[in-house]
């Protein structure tokens, strides 16, 4: 049997935490301090080389309701913690990020399989994501209405939720919980985390560090606690009444369970679900942006982004222009392990995914589409490691109304003019990430109005994936609710509270009601 000795080494990558979490890892943590957990043990391998990186001991019941307790109990000291104190946690578990940026970025890319470029960036979006809610622990601002009444002050404030539940994708193992966390850590609220089975290992990696600033500080550990389980670990947070947010990222199918069982309890949803995202290519496009944005949105992280682009609607009069550019543009793309230079995508997260994707390939040839390029699988790499395809597809097709989480993309026709292609664009029930590649500003214009794009992200000139951290990100439709991140999500994490004040020294009722005793 092959163990994770036999995995090669590449030079540039930094193999600390890798290395550090090769054994058995507690599954369930208070801060830093690892739980009871004892429900069988899970092996975390990397797509990359389908080697083993660590083990997990998994958390059942207990420790779940353990970390709930300690979020509850410690959500009483940390929400009378000023704001701008909570910021400076915040901001010193950023500088605990760059300092393992490497280390951290090597781990994501082995256990999830994105490129180590890309792994490195998802700790800089995180990095990036604490200096923004660090700023914001002194901007929770409120507001002074003018009162009817005579000596009565009104204003609005908000204060601290409780404990939030963030249950995370495997796409991004790491980011989701920085996004929401740094966030609903500077408002006051505490935090329960149950990330993708696919990645407890890079979960484990970031709560240490979490529960290690904490201890530096003398805050109590349940400030951020971890239950690395499966589904069961999510649902009890999900149906938990300590619980006042769950923030969920995930497919659309799972997110419509938690979302009843949320709705339910009138528990808050943040819903980060799946997307359809249609790249449009009008003719006045200029192709030297055009065809590099929109094959790293098909390609980029294998296809395995919420945003990733998914339906290319380019009008009928250059098809056969972007077609050939496109193909051209995917002959040059390198497959390959994560830590190899120059390589352009990685492996699909698990084996049986890959048969996922080339079953859609073959449902979208089936459907009538044709294939360009790609489909197949690419076993001299590994089991999990395929080629993207491009299929000419047209929008009537069923197939083309659902995510594949995959890197296969449907290059569609339109004809008419660019209200035409957003109708298209909008004709699915997915409704996250959108762009449209034209120098027409009438085109333009059209696209960003009311009448334009329906989704949560409309990009001009650049594709549907890669966001930033300083505007809001979210969708619409099946895509979910709620936004995280930008200069509002902070209030998504608190609850409004109106305050009068009554300094008159009589009784004063609005709308000139009496009542005389
Ligand atoms: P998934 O829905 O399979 O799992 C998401 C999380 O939910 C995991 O932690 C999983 O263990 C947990 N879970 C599963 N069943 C549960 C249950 N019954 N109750 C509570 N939790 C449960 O999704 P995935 O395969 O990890 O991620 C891919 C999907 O996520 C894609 O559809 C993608 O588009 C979407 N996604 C969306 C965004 C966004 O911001 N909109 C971002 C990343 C990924």
């Amino acid at each position: 049997m092959t163990t994770a000795t036999d995995r090669p080494r590449f030079e540039n990558v930094d193999y600390a935490l890798i290395d550090a979490l090769s054994g058995l890892n507690p599954g369930a943590w208070v801060g830093s301090r690892p739980l009871a957990c004892g429900e069988g043990v899970l092996t975390s391998s990397s797509p990359a080389d389908s080697l083993p990186i660590g083990q997990v001991d998994r958390p059942g019941a207990a420790a779940c309701e353990e970390a709930i307790q300690a979020a509850a109990d410690a959500f009483a000291e940390w929400r009378a913690v000023p704001a701008p104190v909570r910021g400076r946690v915040v901001r010193r578990i950023g500088e605990r990020l760059r300092e393992n940026q490497d280390a951290l970025g090597a781990l994501i890319s082995l256990e999830m399989g994105k490129i180590y470029s890309e792994g490195k960036g998802e700790v800089q979006s995180m990095i990036d994501t604490c200096d923004y809610a660090a700023g914001f622990s002194r901007d929770l601002f409120g507001l002074t209405m003018a009162s009817e009444r005579p000596g009565h002050r009104m204003m609005e404030q908000y204060q601290p939720l409780g404990p939030i539940g963030v249950i995370s994708s495997f796409n991004f193992p790491a980011a989701v919980w920085a996004w929401n966390a740094m966030f609903a850590a500077v408002c006051g609220d505490t935090v329960v985390w149950k990330p993708a089975s696919a990645v407890p290992l890079t979960a484990i990696a970031v709560q240490k560090i979490a529960g290690e600033v904490l201890e530096e500080f003398g805050m109590p550990a349940g400030v951020f606690t971890l239950v690395a389980g499966g589904p069961e670990a999510g649902d009890a947070i999900v149906e938990d009444p300590r619980v006042r947010l769950v923030s969920f990222t995930g497919s659309t199918k799972v997110g419509h369970g938690v979302a009843k069982k949320t709705a339910a309890r009138f528990c808050r949803t943040i819903l980060e679900l799946g997307g359809n995202n249609a790249a449009i290519v009008t003719p006045a496009m200029d192709p030297t942006v055009a065809i590099p944005a929109i094959v790293f949105g098909a390609v980029g992280t294998t296809g395995q982004r919420c945003t990733s682009t998914r339906r290319i609607l380019v009008h009928e009069s250059i098809f056969d222009r972007v077609a050939d550019a496109m193909v051209d543009a995917y002959g040059k793309l390198r497959a390959g392990h994560p830590f190899q230079e120059g390589v352009h995508y990685g492996p699909l997260v698990y084996e049986s995914v890959c048969d996922d994707y080339r079953a859609a390939v073959q449902r979208a040839v089936d459907e009538g589409g044709r294939l360009l390029c790609g489909g197949e699988a690419l076993p001299e790499l590994g089991p999990c490691y395929v080629a993207p395809s491009i299929v000419a597809a047209n929008a009537d097709m069923p197939c083309t109304h659902e995510e594949m989480f995959g890197p296969l993309v449907y290059l569609i026709p339109y004809a008419g003019d660019v209200t035409d292609a957003i109708a298209l664009q909008n004709g699915v029930r997915q409704g996250l990430a959108s762009a449209i590649f034209t120098e027409d500003m009438r085109e333009v214009e059209t696209f960003v109005s009311a009448v334009g794009s329906d989704c949560g992200i409309a990009n001009v000139n650049l594709g549907t994936a890669g966001a930033e951290v300083g505007a809001a990100f979210g969708g619409e439709k099946d895509s979910g609710f709620g936004r995280e991140l930008g200069p509002e999500a902070w209030k998504t994490y608190m609850r409004r509270q109106t305050v009068t004040v009554n300094y008159s020294g009589k009784v004063a009722m609005p709308q000139g009601v009496q009542f005389k005793l």
